[in-house]
């Protein structure tokens, strides 16, 4: 029985992202497909190679032709292009609207902020970071964390600075051979023990420089990792640049998130889509399996869903967590046999099918709803 290209697109149709909730065929993300007797193979173009929804559209191919007449055997071949969130694609910030893009060859810029310092947003950042890289995509990790930078520590990166070519600093380069992240952190410019006391125009100096004199190059993704709270940065990020969006780090307990409520509100004043509140923090699971809810797991979670927010995930209270990050060990969360592996996954995936739903449903730039001079 001869087996056509038009049954197995035909085929295909029925199969949906279920996250666009458009078919694949409409979606343009069948690239190729090979008949060769009874065998069919097919090329998958995915919009982020952290695609959380992988394993389930190559499920449903699988199924869907199953059923086509002649099949015997099935190949799902998947690649990623991850696409955009330039000014056209509507990205957030309407502050940033009308002036141009300081980051033209970067897709995506997304901050990471919290209400309040130490619940693990710097953690949360950096493993997104990573996480994104180690599947495959081009990732940058700006410390803009101006008052206390500890991505230098946590990147295993300390006491090292950034060479400089021609007017323009070059990021450091960590990260799993092949992937490697870029990474620039005030940290690399000022000493270690130094307080950094900075007034609102210093900081707006060193975000601009950060954005405009730093060689980024082409990236897939720029991962911010904002000062705690609500500030100078942010308003100076989102003024600059066309934001892709804002990931919010939050541990469960009332104080804390009487707190991310409100970084939550700025960035929506400043027109900044949330992209997903992280649980940090969630729960501690002791030696003999047990798992204790420290902070009252579930609360980042509940204040995601009242707020209509997307929820990202749970991250577990873990000591190698906390070890990995004194100790630089970049990767070290996402080892094979990692207890924080499947948490940092998820979360990691999460982001990325929000930011791919986000670019693939949002075609014009949202109205301005707010304007806010220099
Ligand atoms: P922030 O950026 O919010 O100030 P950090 O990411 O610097 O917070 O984290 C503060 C401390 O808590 C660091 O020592 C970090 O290693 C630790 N930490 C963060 N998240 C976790 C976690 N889930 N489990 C254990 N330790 C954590």
């Amino acid at each position: 029985m001869v087996i056509t290209k038009e049954a197995v697109l035909e085929a295909l149709r029925t199969v949906q992202d279920p996250e666009l909730f458009k078919d694949i065929v409409t979606l343009n993300m069948v690239k190729d497909i090979n008949i060769s007797d009874g065998r069919v193979a097919v090329g998958v173009e995915l919009t982020t190679p952290a695609c959380p929804m992988k394993d389930k559209i190559r499920g449903d191919v699988n199924a869907a032709l199953a059923r086509v007449p002649g099949v015997t055997a099935v190949q799902v071949n998947f690649t990623a292009q991850v696409r955009g969130s330039g000014p056209s694609a509507g990205a957030s910030g309407p502050a940033s609207a009308g002036k141009p893009n300081a980051l033209p060859l970067v897709k995506n810029t997304i901050a990471v902020g919290a209400g309040k310092g130490g619940v693990g947003k710097s953690t949360i950042a950096l493993n997104l970071a990573v996480g994104l890289a180690i599947q495959g995509a081009k990732v940058g990790l700006m410390d803009a964390d101006v008052y206390g930078p500890s991505i230098p520590t946590m990147a295993g990166l300390e006491g090292q600075s950034p060479t400089v070519s021609g007017d323009r600093m070059v990021p450091l380069l960590v990260g799993p051979a092949g992937h490697g992240i870029k990474v620039m952190s005030i940290g690399f410019l000022v000493p270690k023990e130094k307080a950094l006391i900075w007034r609102g125009p210093m900081v707006h100096g060193v975000v601009k420089q950060f954005l405009e004199q730093v060689e980024w190059g082409e990236l897939d993704y720029l991962i911010i990792d904002l000062p705690p709270g609500t500030g100078d940065v942010s308003l100076t990020l989102s003024q600059q640049i066309p934001l892709t969006g804002a990931v919010i780090v939050a541990t469960p307990q009332e104080v804390a998130l009487m707190d991310a409520r409100r970084a939550v509100r700025m960035f929506q004043q400043l027109g900044v889509e949330i992209l997903g509140v992280v649980e940090n923090m969630s729960y501690f699971v002791c030696e003999h399996g047990q798992e204790y809810d420290i902070f009252g797991r579930g609360g980042a979670q509940h204040m995601a869903q009242t707020m209509g927010l997307p929820f990202l995930g749970e991250v577990p209270i873990d000591m190698t967590i906390r070890q990995n990050g004194d100790t630089g060990n970049l990767i070290g969360n996402y080892q094979p046999g990692a207890s924080a592996n499947a948490a940092m996954t998820g979360v990691t995936e999460l982001l990325a099918g929000q930011i791919s739903i986000r670019n693939m449903t949002r075609p014009a730039a949202k109205k301005l709803s707010l304007q806010i001079s220099d």
